[in-house]
């Protein structure tokens, strides 16, 4: 069986950066505005000697709309589809309310899931985890997807309960 990973988060974390990191594909559009990926994107996932599927979603950002409400369905879809939860947060931007809708939603899935902090290139990496504590997800991963640092460790971790 190969394992499938749910890159779920408001929109602009940098799940789109990390699903082309794990994929070694340029196949999802990275913007530097929310709201590109529109439905869910399935990639096959490499990171050593794992391999896994990767789904992208648009992201959730609370006070969805219209396309955004299609896209937070998108999201909820793809952890329903997953074996695993990657819960993306930005490291930059600290806690947002965002975050803490869809912690409260992933609190009532019994999937594995794993808060990935990304975005600590270049900024201090305790406080910039130090918001998220707060969120009651246990451990914390510290990732930048654009420089593809930590992504491996965080593969492990995940790849370990299968
Ligand atoms: P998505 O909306 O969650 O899919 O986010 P994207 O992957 O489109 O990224 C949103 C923005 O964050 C883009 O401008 C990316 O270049 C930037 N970004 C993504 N990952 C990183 C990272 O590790 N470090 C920094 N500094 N920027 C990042
Ligand atoms: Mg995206």
């Amino acid at each position: 069986m190969i394992p499938v990973i749910a890159l779920v988060g408001r929109p602009n974390v940098g799940k789109s950066t990390l699903f082309n990191c794990l994929t070694r594909t340029r196949d999802a559009l990275v913007a530097d505005y929310p709201g590109l990926t529109r439905d869910r994107k399935y990639g096959d996932g490499k990171a050593g000697e794992h391999e896994f599927i990767v789904i992208d979603t648009g992201g959730i950002s609370g006070d969805e709309q219209g396309i955004d409400e299609h896209m937070a369905r998108q999201s909820l879809l793809a952890i329903e589809e997953a074996d695993a939860v990657l819960f993306l947060v930005d490291g930059r931007h600290g806690l947002n309310p965002a975050d803490e809708m869809i912690a409260n939603h992933l609190r009532r899935s019994d999937k594995p899931k794993f808060l990935v902090v990304n975005k600590t290139d270049g900024i201090n990496e305790d406080i910039a985890l130090a918001d998220f504590y707060s969120l009651g997800m246990g451990e914390l991963h510290s990732i930048a997807a654009a420089h593809g640092k930590g992504v491996r460790q965080l593969i492990d971790t995940v790849m370990a309960g299968f």
